[in-house]
């Protein structure tokens, strides 16, 4: 008997497919899609002007109660987080808090119930109220760049709180990810910073959306979680189906959907070298910034936003080198004056538990801007070229009430821990004379009031970012207390090249010669008149750069914390002479890209040191 056999249907595998999105937390990750749907929102009905305010009054209250207990359960929560987490979770539940207390939120809320609104709309209209008055404030032009960033994370702020408020006045469930496998990669439409406060790195491979963006509350969350992340992976649902495989490079922003068996086995061992460089990094944390010849180096931390102080406490950075004070200008309405200003600058000291920090007063002008001084009628006087304009020192002596005021708060502050004042942009030493006696002046005022400041003032020194301030490095080493080298601007002065503009962008190479020379001046003499200097530029954050920079005679480095553990990491793995080295063929080369191929190759033959 002839038998036919039937050989078993298979479906072609469906092919992998590759969907781009926003990189926001580093790392490499593979595992099954668990989509997180949201629960709906309710409804509300924003017509109705009947309803009695005593009742709906009420109806709030137990919302806002509801609210708060909630808060406070995520907090608890917190302890199972990762350290970075714990901080930035915890400062953003205190923010949810705050609005919940009595706030101008709670306030405009009560007046809209006051008129009959069921509660619902009277939330869902002044939360929507503030957070458009923070993304368009009425008779001012709309934010932009930085500041745009922080109104819309303000504005997200509003709108999260309301969203809670509604759902607890409505009796609406919340989405829960505890019902998700370990190990799944969790897929929505959108994450709130709420929800991410809700996900358990643990468990949870990766995040990613199909909305957000890498500048949310939502993207720094993930990255404190350390939880591999993709946002605005657009598209990528419409991808899934029952258990989806997929990887996730939340380096690239790359998310790839079914991925082939090869993919697969790649992904893996990208998934085991990111585990060991994590590790690597995490031991760095605890080692010294030293060279493999044995000299010690100095690394600290630049602040340009208060939100960065926890990642600073925990990078390893001794101090912070750079204190970008305009933060306190930019979204202010008007300028703080010296008990506001103390009041921000304190914490900061405190937290830094006895490491020094240096604040640099206020650097407006040029691409840099603040409504706060020009609605006080300070700054942008029109020049057609506001690089070279008034800015910086310059502007502060123009207006010296606003330089006196931020010396005053400094030296308040001062005596919460060792703190250095820095002044921007200066280009001659009379500058640095004409503030030195503002700044006895103001310590004097405030010694005669019986305000407790050290004695003597803490250091005054000057940022070198204009060659003619590096090429009299010699002179000005002699007033000023320190030096911190500024090579974005130095590099744009020395160059003739916008620092902002792309079509001069390939101009802009803070590796050319001449650059380096005016780098090395500045070390040398602050060398020969025994004073500090460090280096504070974007420079200093990268690892090619820094054994160069210390082979110029720079110990000390201040940069974005994040780069902390790698640049660690560069100068343990090369010796003095190394840098030496660098830095004299650097000196001989005719151009910015000869010193960056010799810097590749240098790199390429380097092995990360035996002890890490
Ligand atoms: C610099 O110019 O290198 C610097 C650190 O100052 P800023 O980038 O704030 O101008
Ligand atoms: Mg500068």
């Amino acid at each position: 008997m002839k038998t036919t056999e039937r050989r078993p249907s298979r479906r072609a595998r469906p092919a992998e497919v590759r969907v781009e999105g926003q990189p926001v937390s580093p790392g490499v990750a593979i595992g099954y899609a668990a989509i997180a749907h949201e629960p709906a929102a309710p409804a509300v009905d924003t017509t109705r002007r009947d309803c009695d305010p005593a009742h709906e009054r009420a109806r709030l209250h137990d919302a806002v109660s509801r609210s708060v207990a909630q808060l406070v359960r995520l907090h608890e929560r917190l302890s199972l987080l990762p350290e970075d987490g714990q901080v930035e979770i915890g400062s953003l539940l205190e923010v949810y808090r705050r609005m919940l207390g009595p706030s101008r939120l709670r306030r405009g809320i009560e007046t809209r119930l006051d008129h009959g609104m069921v509660a619902e709309a009277a939330v869902m209209q002044e939360t929507e109220a503030l957070a458009e008055f923070m993304l368009a404030p009425p008779g001012r032009p709309a934010p932009e760049g930085e500041d745009a960033v922080a109104a819309r994370r303000r504005a997200g702020e509003f709108r999260e709180i309301g969203r809670r408020l509604i759902r607890n006045l409505s009796g609406t469930p919340y989405r829960s990810f505890s019902a998700l496998p370990d190990g799944a990669i969790l897929v929505a439409e959108q994450i709130r910073p709420a929800d991410a406060a809700l996900i358990d790195p643990s468990r949870i491979a990766a995040v990613v959306t199909e909305e957000g963006g890498s500048t949310g509350h939502t993207a720094i969350l993930l990255r404190a979680l350390g939880v591999p992340a993709v946002l605005a992976a657009h598209g990528l649902l419409a991808q899934l189906g029952r258990r989806t495989r997929l990887v996730v490079n939340g380096t690239t922003g790359q998310v790839i959907v079914r991925p082939s068996t090869r993919t697969a086995a790649a992904a893996r061992v990208e998934v085991a070298a990111y585990a060991r460089e994590r590790q690597t990094l995490g031991r760095l944390r605890r080692l010294p910034a030293r060279l493999s010849s044995g000299e010690v180096l100095t690394l600290q931390a630049n602040l340009e936003i208060p939100a960065e102080l926890p990642m600073i406490a925990q990078s390893g950075a001794a101090g912070i080198g750079l204190l970008r004070s305009e933060f306190l200008f930019m979204n202010a309405e008007t300028v703080p004056d010296e008990i506001q200003q103390e009041a921000v600058y304190q914490p900061m000291i405190t937290a830094m538990a006895g490491d020094p920090v240096t604040i640099r007063v206020v650097d407006w002008g040029s691409e840099k801007n603040s409504d706060a001084l020009a609605r006080a009628g300070i700054g942008d006087g029109g020049d057609t070229n506001p690089a070279l304009g008034i800015r910086g020192i310059r502007l502060l002596l123009q207006h010296r009430t606003l330089l006196e005021t931020q010396f005053a708060a400094i030296l308040r502050a001062a005596r919460a821990g060792p703190v250095r004042v820095m002044l921007p942009l200066v280009s001659s030493v009379g500058e640095l004379r004409r503030a030195r006696e503002i700044y006895a002046r103001v310590g004097r005022r405030l010694r005669r009031k019986g305000v407790e400041i050290p004695d003597p003032l803490p250091p005054l020194g000057v940022m070198i970012e204009t060659p003619a301030a590096a090429l009299m490095a010699d002179v000005m080493a002699q007033e000023a207390d320190f030096f911190a080298i500024g090579t974005n601007d130095l590099t744009m002065y020395t160059l003739a090249a916008d620092r902002a503009a792309t079509d001069v962008a390939a101009l802009y190479d803070p590796f050319h010669p001449a650059v380096l020379q005016l780098v090395r001046m500045t070390a040398d003499a602050a060398l020969r008149q025994r004073r500090p200097v460090s280096i504070c530029g974007e420079m200093a954050s990268d690892p090619l750069a820094v054994p160069l920079l210390v082979g110029l005679g720079l110990r000390s480095f201040s940069m974005h914390a994040s780069a902390v553990p790698r640049v660690k990491r560069a100068i343990r793995a090369v010796s003095m002479d190394d840098c030496r080295r660098m830095a004299s063929r650097a000196l001989e080369a005719v151009d910015g890209q000869e010193v960056s191929a010799m810097l590749d190759t240098y790199a390429a033959s380097m092995h990360p040191p035996t002890d890490e």
